[in-house]
């Protein structure tokens, strides 16, 4: 007889780690493969850990998780190609434990949580893909892995297998995978020492900045590149929309622009002389709300990436991805202990428990944005021109007096985009993010 367990989880990013550690802990018998030579070693993340979410699952995981640092200023910069406007908040509340967000890198910090899974009681498979789902009409019944006698089987399978989940589509469960709905991102890690990041970013030991961009590095693309401090590195990267990608009229490739942003005279001096250890590059699922597809059925969820579960507009991902991870897995745990059958109906309560979380909540807010900025292009070329121009005439000082410098300012952002465009666009934005 093959062996059957509780439940499978495919994949050990941080949404099928967060399932299975959940899943292990609360005592039942957990398998989870993933194709990867060792959990993190496929897996792509700026990377920004964002505590709540490990917190609901690990509480104590600072105690021994390779923590980069713990980030205490937030930049937001509007770029054009000499100059940026920028908004800095820095606050001494984040330089106080238990810390909010940190810099990881994902092959340690995949390891890591991996251990913890192990150590949790589940058994995990590496180096092993799964091939399809096994179906009983339309239940899920188990996985066929690309191992001889490679059927396993459970009573209900966790599909955390990231953005673009072959398994899903084949099983029917998504539809094929639209340029329109993800992005696709490029990073590198410069190697630099401590003390030349501490006096670049004006920061302490362990303290960390962020710094995320928008404007013309993306030439006019819907996307963002960003700039992170680890401990001693810095990751930079930027990422934009793949079906702008396809029809951009200069046909730019990510790694051009990555190496644009590299030489913007803003940046430049905060990377200069970083030896590049590691570049990459991985899709983005940023479609949304309207993008996330059905999450669960008989025998079967789908948490993380692989159910378009990224808030775009905050540059959140993983954080979404354990959370899903977590509420999958008490379901199962809840279904478990009433003794419920894994169907479609008892799953459901999944569904239920992610529209009570933030995940559903901030991906409605946001609904919208992603239609709204595809479909105005100019926020990303002329708007932030327009701002760095009128920045630059305002703080030029040369016999000018300000009250033309005000009309010379209003008279290029009228000229741009005239007053019913710029009125249109406030309403618009406001309209997709409130
Ligand atoms: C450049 C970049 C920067 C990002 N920055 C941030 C950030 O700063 N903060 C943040 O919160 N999020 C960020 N994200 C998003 C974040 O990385 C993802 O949301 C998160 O990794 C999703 O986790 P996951 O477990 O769902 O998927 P993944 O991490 O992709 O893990 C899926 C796993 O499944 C395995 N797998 C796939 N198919 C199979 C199969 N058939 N059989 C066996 N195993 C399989 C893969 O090998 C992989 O290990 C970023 C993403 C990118 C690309």
């Amino acid at each position: 007889m093959p062996e059957k367990f509780d439940a499978i989880v495919v994949g050990a990013g941080p949404s099928g780690n967060a399932a299975t550690y959940t899943l292990a802990k609360a005592g039942l018998k957990v398998l989870q493969i993933e194709r990867g030579e060792y959990p993190g070693s496929k897996n792509v993340q700026g990377a920004i850990l964002y505590s709540d979410a490990l917190e609901k699952i690990i509480p104590d995981f600072r105690d021994d998780a390779p923590l980069e640092r713990h980030i205490i200023e937030q930049r937001m910069w509007l770029l054009d190609d000499k100059s940026f406007v920028g908004t800095h908040f820095r606050s001494e509340d984040y330089n106080k434990p238990p810390y909010n967000r940190y810099t990881i890198i994902r092959a340690q910090f995949d390891k890591w949580f991996s251990s913890k899974v192990r150590e949790a009681g589940a058994l995990l498979i590496c180096e092993t893909t799964v091939e399809q789902l096994l179906m009983d009409g339309d239940r899920v019944v188990g996985v066929r892995c690309d191992r001889i006698g490679g059927d396993v089987f459970a009573d209900v399978v966790i599909l955390a297998d990231g953005v673009n989940s072959t398994l899903a589509r084949k099983a029917g469960f998504h539809p094929e995978i639209q340029a329109k709905n993800v992005a696709l991102a490029v990073k590198e890690i410069l190697f630099m020492p401590e003390e030349v990041i501490q006096a670049r970013f004006n920061i302490g030991e362990e303290e960390g900045v962020v710094i995320e961009m928008m404007g013309s590095v993306t030439e006019g693309m819907v996307g963002t590149g960003f700039l992170y401090t680890n401990k001693d590195s810095l990751t930079i990267g930027v990422g934009c929309m793949l079906s702008d990608f396809k029809t951009n009229p200069n046909r730019t490739t990510p790694y051009a622009l990555l190496e644009k942003l590299k030489k913007h005279p803003s940046i430049a001096p905060l990377i200069e002389g970083g030896e590049m250890k590691e570049y990459c590059a991985h899709l983005i699922p940023e479609g949304g709300f309207h993008a996330v597809p059905k999450i669960f059925g008989h025998g079967w969820m789908i948490v993380g990436d692989s159910g378009g579960f990224v808030n775009a507009a905050h540059r959140e991902g993983s954080n979404l991805a354990m959370t899903t991870g977590r509420l999958a897995a008490e379901t199962v745990i809840h279904a478990k202990a009433a003794g419920k059958d894994m169907d479609a109906k008892t799953l459901s309560a999944y569904k239920a428990a992610l529209d009570d979380s933030f995940v559903m909540k901030d991906l409605k807010k946001y609904r919208d944005l992603p239609e709204v900025l595809h479909n105005s292009p100019h926020f990303f070329s002329t708007y932030p021109g327009l701002v760095n121009r009128a920045a630059q005439t305002m703080f030029t000082v040369d016999g000018v007096d300000k009250k033309t410098k005000e009309r010379e300012v209003l008279g290029s952002f009228k000229a741009a985009r005239k007053l019913t465009g710029l009125v249109g666009d406030a309403v618009k934005l406001w309209r997709a993010v409130r």
